[in-house]
């Protein structure tokens, strides 16, 4: 399952990506534009707007109630059962697929001294390019992003 979230929704878009499901989301963009591609690519509509749900002949779409992030996703884990939508994990800026960084030396560059120093495993955006690397928040905010979504499990 595939999302595109309305510019109302762009901190549960990246929170989603980070736990690896495929998101997209622009800041500026018109609704036919977001009807247009969810169409188009086959995108589940996630949108705090009520207009989406008077428009004719739109079933994929989903009705995000509350303004808590936390909240959104609990919501649209009772809608969905987000863990199935779990694929690679993305990019929270871009969307694009991480993937491995097998030769540290290759992103020395790019990251700051003491985090190269310090870690080990790092990811990489395949479309920005922005490097990624494993921090104890990362391990926090995933650990509670499992409580959320696997409370069904
Ligand atoms: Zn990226």
């Amino acid at each position: 399952m595939k999302f595109i979230a309305d510019a109302m929704l762009g901190r549960l878009a990246k929170w989603l990506r980070f736990l690896g499901i495929d998101v997209l989301y622009y800041s500026d963009i018109e609704d036919r534009q977001i009807i247009r591609i969810a169409k188009e690519q086959g995108r589940t509509i996630l949108t705090r707007d009520t207009g989406f749900l008077r428009r004719k002949g739109l079933k994929d779409c989903i009705f995000i109630k509350s303004d808590n992030v936390f909240e959104q996703l609990s919501e649209l884990r009772e809608r969905i059962g987000l863990d199935k939508c779990i694929q690679d994990r993305r990019c929270p800026i871009c969307n694009g697929v991480f993937f491995i960084v097998s030769a540290k030396e290759e992103i020395r560059e790019f990251v700051p001294d003491h985090v190269y120093r310090n870690h080990n495993s790092f990811m990489k955006c395949s479309d920005c390019c922005k490097v990624y690397w494993e921090g104890t928040h990362h391990q926090r905010i995933r650990e509670k992003m499992s409580d959320i979504i696997g409370r069904n499990n």
